[in-house]
């Protein structure tokens, strides 16, 4: 071990546990993303163990633990406030159509623990006192700033389809390339990401679409054409694949993640159907996929309009429509598309939206009993509606959020529309 690395306080908390099970005799090291992110002198999320104590023994060690998976040989040590996974080392043998292990062994051995990893940057382990242990030359790949699987990354794709995923959001969270052999892999085995459950595909994605580079994790998506391919077909998978330089860097420069899906969804030829079916399909939350949803909403309002029509009026009403959120986040993607037909008008939209008195009937100086006391009118459909009438003119700011102004105004279109 010649490499060594400062470790970082996360994992300084964590060295107890490490001297504990070393004391006993056994081998203890930290592995998987720490190891990477303090390789690459990013800060850590959270700390990895792995052991050659089977669970039982880390569990006789430690007074307080949770046996989290303790099947595939993980227990979760609790330590000072912290919380640390455990694992044992262990092989997995035999993989069930393509995806999880049928069956992990235990095994003394580090080396045959992280041959079974996924690749090369997340095949590291570092000991107690910061010395990497690296025999696949991860560090290497990382210097290379390369993502590669571990071995053969034919038989890695075909063990568990989901590292095909694992290995473009990598890629895209790092803005690295992917190793010629491991990108040959991966579009010869696209059509096994039918076997991998769409929750984890969308957990995946997520992290794609929501991370530092989407537009990074677009492209790679799009070449490899690997959405086509999930277990519930995308319908909106193929238009995706078609996507275009311009929109990737929409996506980087977009800050929510929900607004980054609104603006893939957008892409030419996606009907709303299809990018509904699309989030249904991927299982997305029902909270999200409306958000999602109202965002192209606004957007398919919007596009119906050409030059002719009064700008403010269609802005107005389609706020009004679909709300202020759906709005700003349509805003927020248009600002960037230079494509869109709307692009250059965007700030007008943004200081028209900003500059709305009322936005929400809630928001009206006037309620329903209200106008129809004030109208001496039994309640009805019409209630509403007049309301609607008043909000809109009241967004328009061309009448005063006033409750006497509203009721007056009401008592003229009440007669005129008699
Ligand atoms: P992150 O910072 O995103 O959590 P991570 O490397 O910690 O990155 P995890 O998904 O938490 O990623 O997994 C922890 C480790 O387990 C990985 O570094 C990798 O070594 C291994 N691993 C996870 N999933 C797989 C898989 N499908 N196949 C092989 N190894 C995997
Ligand atoms: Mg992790």
């Amino acid at each position: 071990m010649e490499v060594r690395f400062a470790l970082p306080n996360l994992m300084l908390q964590a060295l107890p546990l490490l001297e504990a099970l070393v004391q006993q005799g056994f081998e203890a090291v930290f592995v998987g993303g720490c190891v990477r992110d303090t390789a690459m002198g990013l800060p850590i999320k959270d700390v990895d163990i792995a052991t050659s104590a089977r669970p039982e023994q880390v569990m006789s060690i430690f007074p307080r633990c949770i046996p989290t998976g303790l099947q595939h040989g993980t227990v979760t040590v609790l330590h000072q406030g912290g919380s640390y996974e455990v694992t044992t080392f262990r092989t997995e043998s035999e993989y069930e159509k393509h995806r999880r292990p049928l069956q992990v062994e235990f095994i003394d051995r580090l080396d045959g623990d992280l041959l079974r990893r996924d690749l090369t940057i997340n095949a590291m382990a570092m000991n107690a006192a910061g010395e990497l242990y690296d025999p696949f030359h991860g560090l290497i790949d990382l210097k290379k700033r390369t993502v590669r699987c571990v071995g053969d990354a034919d038989a890695r794709f075909q063990e568990d389809a989901l590292r095909m995923l694992r290995t473009i959001r990598f890629a895209s969270q790092f803005e690295f390339t992917v190793a010629h052999s491991t990108w040959r892999a991966l579009n010869k085995h696209r059509e096994l990401l039918r076997y991998i459950a769409m929750e984890r595909v969308q957990a995946e994605l997520d992290r794609m679409i929501g991370g530092a580079h989407p537009g990074r994790a677009l492209h790679l998506l799009a070449a490899s054409n690997l959405l086509s391919y999930t277990g519930t077909a995308l319908p909106a998978a193929e238009k995706l694949a078609k996507g275009h330089a311009s929109l990737y860097s929409v996506l980087d420069k977009v800050a929510d993640p929900d607004a980054r899906y609104a603006a893939l969804l957008m892409a030419e030829g996606i009907t709303l159907p299809d990018a509904e079916d699309t989030l249904k399909a991927l299982r997305l939350p029902t909270q999200r996929t409306n958000a999602i949803m109202s965002v192209l909403s606004v957007n398919y309002a919007m596009e119906e309009q050409d030059q002719i029509t009064d700008l403010r009026l269609v802005w107005t009403s389609t706020v009004l429509r679909f709300g202020e959120e759906a709005s700003r986040r349509w805003l927020s993607v248009v600002k960037w598309d230079q494509k869109h037909h709307l692009h250059d008008q965007t700030n007008l939209f943004n200081k028209w939206l900003n500059g709305m008195p009322a936005m929400t009937l809630k928001q009206l100086k006037l309620n329903g009993k209200q106008l129809e006391e004030g109208l001496r009118r039994v309640p009805g459909a019409w209630t509403g509606e007049l309301l609607k009438r008043l909000l809109l003119e009241v967004a328009l700011d061309k009448l005063p959020n006033e409750k006497d102004l509203l009721l007056k105004q009401a008592q003229i279109w009440n007669t005129e529309d008699r």
